[in-house]
Formats: C-alpha cells, sequence, structure tokens
C-alpha cells in the first residue's frame, strides 16, 4: 500500500495525485510536464505541474493530501511511488525532511516578511530529493502583499520546486484570484463518518475502542482533526459539553450572558497559558541575540534598535495568541449551530423513518436538547438561529472583539427563540 492508499482521501484526490507522481518521476528522469496554461492538452506530462491548490472545508483532508503528496514526490523507493517505508517517506512522515518545507501561520495573516522568507528557501535546489516541496497550509491567510511576493515565483516557478497551497474553497476571500488561476485546482471532499471511524480505530497511538471510535466520529461531522482531539483529549470533551450548554441557557435570564463571559475568558486565559512556554522562550532567544543585559561599551546604543525588534516580536505573539481564541471560540461555535441544526430538522420534520433528522443527527448524544428546541420554537426561528451563529462566526474573523460579537449573538438567540 501507498501513502495514498493509507490515507483516507477518495479516489477523486488519489487518482490525479499518483499520476501526478509519475509523471514527476518521468521528469526527473529526462521528460517534461506542463504549466497549468498548457494542460488542455492533456497528455501523461500534464498531469503534474509546479503549483497546486487544495482546498476543502476545515478537517476535510486538505493537508493530509498534501502531505501524502509531498510525501510521494520524495519517496526513492523504486516500485511503490510513495512506499511509505525508506528513509525519505519516514522522514516525510516525521515531518523532518529537508525538502519539504511546511509553512503553517500561527498570526491571523502571513505577513509578507514570511512569504519572502519562504520563497528564498524555495528558490534552492532540493537537497536530497529530486523535488523541493513547499506546502501553505493556511493559504487563505495571505494578504494582498504576501500574495504578490509569491505571485512571481508560483509564476516563474524554481525547476525543481513544488507549491502546495491549501485553503477552504476557491472563493476570492479564501485565496486571492491571482494565486487561483495559477495553481491547478484539487478538491478534497469530506469523508464519511465510517471513513473517519476507520482512520481512528487504524491509528494505534490512540488506542480506542470501536465504541468510543464511533462516538468520536459521529459528533465531528467528518472533521478528521477534531475526531481525534475529542478521541483523545477529555479536556476537549469537556470544552464541547460546555459549548453546547449555550442554546439551553437562552431560556435562564441572564445566564446565557454570563456564559459568555465566562467562555471568552476561559478561552482566553487558556490561548495564553498554552503558548507561555514558547513566548518566554522566544523573548529571552531574542534578547540573548540582540545582547539585551550585556554590559560594556557601544551596548546603550545597540540596544536602541533592539527595543524595535522586541516588540515586533511582542505584536507577533499577540497575534499568535488572538488567532487561537478566535479558533477555539469557532470551535464552540460550529457545535452550537450543529445543535440548532438537529433542532431545526426536527422542527420542520425532516426526518427519516426511525425519527432522525435526514442525514443524522450531528450531536447525537444531546437529543434531549435537540428534541426540548424543536418542541418550543418554529422552524423559521431556529433557522435564525444558525443564521445569528454564523454571522457571529463571520465577525470574529473581523477585528470585533469576541465578547462584542458573542454578547450581541446571544441577543439574537434570545430573540429568535422569544426570551426578550
Ligand atoms: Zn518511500
Amino acid at each position: 500500500m501507498d501513502v495514498f492508499g493509507a490515507s483516507v482521501l477518495s479516489p477523486h484526490v488519489t487518482v490525479p495525485l499518483r499520476a501526478a507522481v509519475a509523471a514527476a518521476r518521468s521528469r526527473v528522469a529526462g521528460g517534461r510536464f506542463a504549466e497549468p496554461s498548457a494542460t488542455a492538452d492533456g497528455g501523461q506530462d500534464a498531469a503534474m505541474t509546479h503549483s497546486w491548490l487544495f482546498t476543502g472545508p476545515p478537517g476535510s483532508g486538505r493537508s493530509v493530501a498534501a502531505r501524502a503528496f509531498a510525501t510521494a514526490l520524495v519517496c526513492d523507493n523504486p516500485d511503490i511511488v510513495g512506499c511509505g517505508r525508506c528513509d525519505q517517506c519516514r522522514s516525510a512522515a516525521a515531518g523532518s525532511h529537508p525538502d519539504i518545507t511546511w509553512v503553517h501561520t500561527d498570526g491571523v495573516v502571513i505577513q509578507v516578511a514570511e512569504a519572502r522568507e519562504v520563497i528564498r528557501t524555495a528558490a534552492a535546489m532540493p537537497t536530497v530529493a529530486p523535488w523541493r516541496i513547499v506546502v501553505f497550509e493556511d493559504a487563505d491567510r495571505f494578504n494582498d502583499s504576501s500574495a504578490n511576493a509569491l505571485l512571481k515565483s508560483i509564476e516563474e516557478p524554481p525547476e525543481r520546486t513544488v507549491f502546495i497551497l491549501c485553503a477552504p474553497s476557491t472563493d476570492p476571500q479564501d485565496i486571492a484570484v491571482t494565486l487561483r488561476s495559477r495553481c491547478r485546482h484539487l478538491y478534497v471532499p469530506t469523508p464519511s463518518k465510517q471513513e473517519v471511524e476507520a482512520v481512528l480505530l487504524a491509528d494505534e497511538k490512540l488506542g480506542l475502542s470501536p465504541e468510543q471510535a464511533n462516538w468520536a466520529a459521529d459528533v465531528s461531522g467528518g472533521h478528521i482533526g477534531r475526531a481525534r482531539h475529542l478521541a483523545s483529549q477529555d479536556a476537549a470533551r469537556q470544552k464541547r459539553a460546555t459549548a453546547l450548554r449555550l442554546p439551553g441557557l437562552v431560556y435562564e435570564g441572564a445566564g446565557a450572558y454570563q456564559f459568555i463571559t465566562e467562555l471568552v475568558k476561559t478561552a482566553t486565559e487558556e490561548a495564553a497559558a498554552s503558548v507561555a512556554d514558547r513566548d518566554a522562550r522566544e523573548v529571552a532567544e531574542l534578547e540573548s541575540a540582540l545582547g539585551v543585559g550585556a554590559k560594556g561599551r557601544g551596548v546603550a546604543k545597540a540596544q536602541v534598535g533592539s527595543v524595535g525588534q522586541i516588540k515586533e516580536l511582542e505584536k507577533e505573539q499577540k497575534n499568535r495568541r488572538t488567532r487561537l481564541l478566535r479558533d477555539a471560540l469557532d470551535l464552540a461555535l460550529i457545535d452550537i449551530a450543529g445543535l440548532y441544526r438537529d433542532a431545526m430538522m426536527l422542527a420542520a420534520g425532516a426526518v427519516d423513518d426511525s425519527g432522525a433528522p435526514v442525514g443524522g443527527y450531528l450531536h447525537p448524544d444531546q437529543l434531549k436538547v435537540s428534541g426540548e428546541l424543536a418542541r418550543r420554537n418554529r422552524p423559521d426561528s431556529l433557522v435564525r438561529c444558525i443564521d445569528a451563529v454564523s454571522e457571529c462566526r463571520t465577525t470574529l474573523g473581523f477585528n470585533v472583539k469576541p465578547e462584542v460579537a458573542l454578547t450581541a449573538m446571544v441577543g439574537r438567540l434570545k430573540e429568535c427563540c422569544g426570551q426578550v
């Protein structure tokens, strides 16, 4: 079995990627492959190109696809392309392959300086593998200047470099139109519950019982990372349970507002705590590199410039905490919206023979709450609740204070549920 077979990727993804790797190998052996503009004539070579855009909803397996593709490109097993066993495959899997650069952004946007640095790396010839692969895991976080910086490399790619950009969709909000037009697009569909369950069970490190894997696959809506997280971490299960209390609290006077204050406070503290060590280490490293605290001639002058650099680092760290906070709140909101969706389907009578919503419950362990919400509200009110949650998610994406956005959402939820 190759790295594609070992993943949960659909044939829609694995067939073109296997063909691409085969074409890439023949290119290394002296052939050539076409650029996106020349793919219309579709020969064998056209299967490969330098620049790819993988899209799909979060958790669909965009990064799984990128990892499998990158691994297969560096694999040197002559018989099985992407064997998963050779040294190249193994170091790719461990994330330590010298020719695979994995760009994961902690900040809200990929800054132009960061993009330029990656582009410099990308321009170099690979060291051990036939290809150098650069994966932008969050290509939706480019701003105009960083997208423009990358554009040049994508237009005239270094001979042995392959770019893989991952984004939620091809919507201009998610990926700059200029980048989109120069990449070959591959859509990575969301895996089914059964597929997610199979992946969890196959992962020996998790060591799950069939019941645990089934539950985690059930409540994570096809999101593999989320399912893995819920299955393995008690804290994650706890957070989900907390978030799902909100729809009930909407009926309890000011309870929902207090809940929001508490939720934002906890999430803020957790975001800070999760990066505290790293923040402190980065500051200490920078200070020692700049000679802060040192004594002697010329030091005072040197330290004037260092203040700016430390400020810059602190700004970056603040961005990182903001992003972590937003991501945590976004997860809570997705869960809450799912509960309203279950209730809405029940209220609208969109159910199958067993009385469950068509396509199944998003929260099969919360039947009492969704049933109660469905009993109390008309379907159109529940649709408006879902809208209120989605709008809050959008608002959080802008620079609105989380507590303000969530408080406004609670106000709307109360109104929709006749609690004003
Ligand atoms: Zn291999």
